[in-house]
């Protein structure tokens, strides 16, 4: 059935800049965009129109590295470094996970939660946990929103408690893979945590699993200085080219979050595979871990999109990220000069949206052919008239939160919060 949505359309066409239909038209069937027009051709005239009046029409967010089992201890720990912030929190955070009861109330919660901020679609680190990554799964496709979930692989370096046996690892992947990749909305992603808790062996067969069912692969490349050493001690090489020798670095989609300290080999090896890289500017400067030259990466033709890496980010709304992303991209262009300029407005929303739907399908813009993801802002502010549709998002994402958030659809079909 043909259906309408009327308001202030806004979303980023390029990097450069919005498009913007004042009181336009969005039709749709089945969830898909049919047109997008300033007056509503006459054949629709009879359609249902859910008319939003003044509201903004925006895509919506797209997290794309985030860690479930983490959910409990957002916020905490904020004063150590990575490597010491895994060891005294979060492996035990996810430890819990192997708890059905503790795994079903976190999951419920964090899948309301990121719908609740607008993130319709997010590319998840589970944990070690087979049984609570069949929950998280479960409580995904009960939300409605769209996700990547992997379960963790880890073989070493790490405390027993949290290590799993590779052959037990690679067998409840492949479950997994099998159960959900016909799934519409829900899917597996190939997942070994990073270099240093994986063996080659464990990192050849998980390219071989990617490879052989085409499933997609994330991971974390070149957080922090130590862990960049540590890498380079146990693989001499450098950390890209290790995932690159396993098929885990471009043959099947691929995200590595951070990329803070890449080499220009790497930054190469990353353009020339497709890799996208998911900045996580908040966990960046919680972690003390560093600053991504985004701007440089992004200008040397690597697809840079964004991620919250909660619990080392602490908030679930990628506003906040999109905010985060240019002030620090701002602080590395008076700390370094004009060589890295900063990242506009709308190139860090079109990393969200557009960089983020992406991976999920033909999403993130609101046009004809695209799939209908899109969030309505009721943005209700004093003297909203004086502004423009573009100054009144920037006014959301800065100022905004999940209150201003009045309806979210996904493939065309409003979700409940
Ligand atoms: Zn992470």
């Amino acid at each position: 059935m043909v259906e309408i949505i009327k308001g202030n359309i806004i979303f980023t066409e390029t990097p450069d800049n919005f498009e913007v239909i004042e009181n336009g038209y969005i039709v749709y069937e089945d969830g898909i965009i049919l047109s997008v027009t300033k007056l509503l051709p006459e054949k629709y005239s009879d359609c249902k129109i859910h008319d939003y009046g003044n509201r903004l029409i925006i895509p919506g967010f797209y997290d794309l590295h985030v860690h479930s089992g983490q959910y409990s201890q957002c916020g905490v720990g904020m004063d150590l470094p990575l490597l010491q912030w895994l060891k005294k929190y979060t492996y035990e955070s996810e430890k819990r996970c192997e708890n059905p009861s503790y795994a079903r109330r976190l999951y419920e919660k964090f899948s309301q939660d990121l719908l609740r901020y607008g993130t319709l679609g997010a590319v998840v680190f589970s944990t070690t946990s087979y049984e609570g990554t069949e929950i998280l799964f479960e409580e995904f496709l009960r939300t409605g929103i769209r996700g990547y979930i992997g379960m963790v692989e880890m073989e070493r370096n790490a405390p027993e408690f949290i290590i799993k046996d590779l052959d037990y690892t690679m067998e409840m992947i492949e479950s997994l893979i099998n159960e959900y990749n016909d799934n519409r909305l829900v899917k597996s992603i190939i997942t070994p945590r990073f270099a240093p808790t994986s063996t080659k062996e464990g990192l050849r067969r998980l390219g071989e699993l990617a490879k052989k069912y085409s499933v997609p692969v994330q991971s974390h490349l070149d957080e922090s200085q130590e862990e960049v050493e540590w890498v380079r001690s146990l693989y001499k090489k450098d950390y890209a080219s290790v995932y690159d020798e396993f098929g885990l670095y471009g043959d099947t989609p691929t995200l590595m979050a951070h990329g803070v300290y890449m080499t220009d080999e790497e930054i190469d090896l990353t353009k020339d595979n497709g890799v996208i890289l998911v900045h996580c500017p908040d966990s960046n400067i919680n972690l003390s871990s560093g600053i991504m030259h985004s701007k440089e990466l992004i200008e040397k033709g690597v697809r840079l999109g964004l991620g919250t890496d909660m619990a080392g980010g602490h908030k679930l709304f990628m506003g906040e990220v999109i905010v985060r992303a240019i002030q620090l991209s701002k602080l590395l262009t008076l700390q370094e000069g004009m060589s890295n300029k900063p990242l506009t407005f709308s190139e860090a929303f079109y990393m969200s949206t557009v960089v983020g739907g992406g991976f999920f399908g033909k999403i993130g813009k609101l046009k004809s052919g695209y799939e209908l993801d899109c969030l309505i802002i009721d943005d209700d502010q004093l003297y909203r008239e004086i502004y423009s549709i573009e100054d009144r998002l920037s006014k959301f994402i800065y100022t905004g939160d999940d209150r201003w958030i009045l309806d979210r659809y996904v493939s065309g079909k409003i979700l409940n919060v």
